[in-house]
């Protein structure tokens, strides 16, 4: 099937676009179709530079390019297919046509309405408690008198609702619809600057790009009956639908940036992971109808299917989220982990550069990360002194009270000192066989790991001691006993 992501360039790509987009090319891809990017600039003060382009690299980042219409070429933007151009704004004339077919065949009137006239017409229906509509004074003026004034005044073209109709539909998610044609509005379609509307532009395109799906959001639905029509008077027959919910706040409000980020780009700057991001946005709305959660994308291609996707509003809910990302974090190869937070370890610690352990250094935090920035932090005891303090050697849960700290302490260094082949197993069975001598294994380990790490979480003590080297890990012993007495 060929489907299509149709997005408006008017800021960054929203986590909801990228949701709508995915499931648009799971189904190209799963049929073995072409997925098409259709840039709908044809709201000109609403566009903005460069948004493009940064929809495009995100798309990229989450590994779902476009096949077809407007893409990235290296960095630039490049248009490819044998239906374009894929910017609305370069095809005013095809909708000129159509409209202009519209006009002829009845199905569309001139309106010379003004914006005051037509403000103080929606004011007086919303007084009067009544849905806001145009109320046809341009639809009676006689055929000659339109055609004279549409020679010399701006005007506009609206579609002629049949008032009379109801409008029946079946939606790949909503099922059966249908839409009483009085409460319908006659939509402009061209614009007095020439462009279309939304609504006419998404109808011609749709058909002259052979579109078999349109997946979009919800908040299109109660246009759907102009579209319907819309096809019907230009004798085409329409795509089949699926209106993708809402995404909602926990409270259940749409999804807005008050409430966290919705942007894809500060995912990215977040260090979220593609493959988490695009699990996370399959799922929300979608379940595959088993108990799997985490999917790649080639598993999505297989299991996707619209009609598990949900009529209602799909929470967004960024725990989720970022258990999903613990988990794609610690599928990333151990060498590939190291490898990808290197430069951001390196930017805080230069040492980390040439250091020849780094890779066994990420490898103990690699499953305690969730996001890729948090790694100089939590590397960060590897490459400067730790800051101790007896509150920290000290805890209460692991039952070491502050005079036992020195004790301790002391026992610790004289145990690792006597080990002459500093290896993991060496190091855990000397503390080990130290734990049955009277204290408890809490009790040891814990000032043990603080006084290594000066963090009250970290990785665990024997393998911080075992990369740190007996050396290192006896200074830091020493350190913090002389830090505390
Ligand atoms: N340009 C529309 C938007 O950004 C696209 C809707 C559609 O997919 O048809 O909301």
């Amino acid at each position: 099937m060929r489907t299509r992501f149709a997005p408006s360039p008017t800021g960054y790509l929203h986590v909801g676009g990228l949701r709508t987009a995915l499931y648009s090319y799971l189904i190209a891809k799963q049929t073995k179709g072409e997925f098409l990017l259709r840039i709908e600039d044809t709201d000109q003060e609403r566009s903005v530079e460069g948004t493009v382009e940064s929809i495009l690299r995100s798309l990229e980042w989450a590994g779902i390019s476009p096949d077809e219409g407007v893409v990235l070429k290296g960095t630039s933007v490049d248009q490819v297919g044998k239906v374009g151009p894929y910017f609305q704004s370069e095809r005013l004339d095809v909708y000129k046509k159509y409209a202009q077919e519209l006009l002829e065949k009845g199905h569309a009137y001139p309106c010379f309405c003004t914006a005051d006239r037509l403000a103080q017409m929606r004011d007086d229906q919303t007084k009067a408690k009544q849905a806001p509509m145009y109320d046809r004074l341009c639809m009676s003026l006689p055929k000659e008198e339109a055609a004279k004034r549409m020679a010399n005044e701006p005007h506009v073209l609206r579609l002629k609702v049949p008032r009379t109709e109801v409008i029946t539909f079946e939606d790949d998610i909503r099922g059966k619809l249908s839409f009483q044609g009085h409460v319908v509005d006659d939509q402009v379609l061209l614009k007095s600057d020439g462009f279309p509307t939304y609504h006419l532009a998404h109808v011609v395109d749709d058909h002259l790009m052979k579109i078999d799906i349109v997946i979009r959001g919800e908040e299109w639905l109660s246009s759907l009956p102009k579209h319907l029509l819309l096809f019907r008077y230009l004798g085409w027959t329409p795509p089949r639908y699926a209106h993708v919910p809402l995404l909602l706040n926990k409270d259940k409000t749409k999804l807005s940036k008050r409430q966290g980020s919705v942007s894809v780009e500060e995912y990215i700057t977040k260090g979220y992971l593609p493959e988490a991001l695009l699990n996370f946005l399959a799922m929300l709305g979608w379940n595959s109808g088993t108990t799997q959660e985490l999917f790649s994308l080639e598993e999505l291609i297989d299991a996707f299917s619209i009609d598990r996707v949900q009529k209602s509003g799909a929470i967004f809910d960024l725990e989720k989220l970022d258990w999903l990302q613990g988990q794609w974090m610690r599928k990333i190869e151990p060498p590939e982990f190291a490898e990808r937070i290197l430069p951001l370890v390196a930017e805080k610690y230069p040492d980390a550069k040439k250091d020849k352990d780094f890779a066994k250094k990420a490898a103990l935090i690699q499953e305690r990360l969730t996001l890729f920035p948090e790694a100089p932090e939590m590397m960060s005891f590897f490459y400067e002194e730790p800051k101790v303090t007896v509150d920290l050697l000290a805890n209460e849960k692991q039952k070491v009270t502050s005079a036992d700290v020195p004790k301790i302490l002391a026992l610790l260094t004289s145990t690792l000192e006597s080990i002459d082949d500093w290896t993991l197993p060496n190091i855990q069975s000397a503390l080990e066989k130290l734990a049955t001598e009277g204290y408890k294994k809490g009790q040891i380990l814990w000032p043990l790991r603080a006084a290594l790490t000066g963090k009250p979480f970290s990785p665990g003590a024997y393998e911080v001691a075992e990369v740190l080297g007996k050396e290192e890990t006896i200074k830091r012993l020493t350190a913090a006993l002389k830090s505390i007495s």
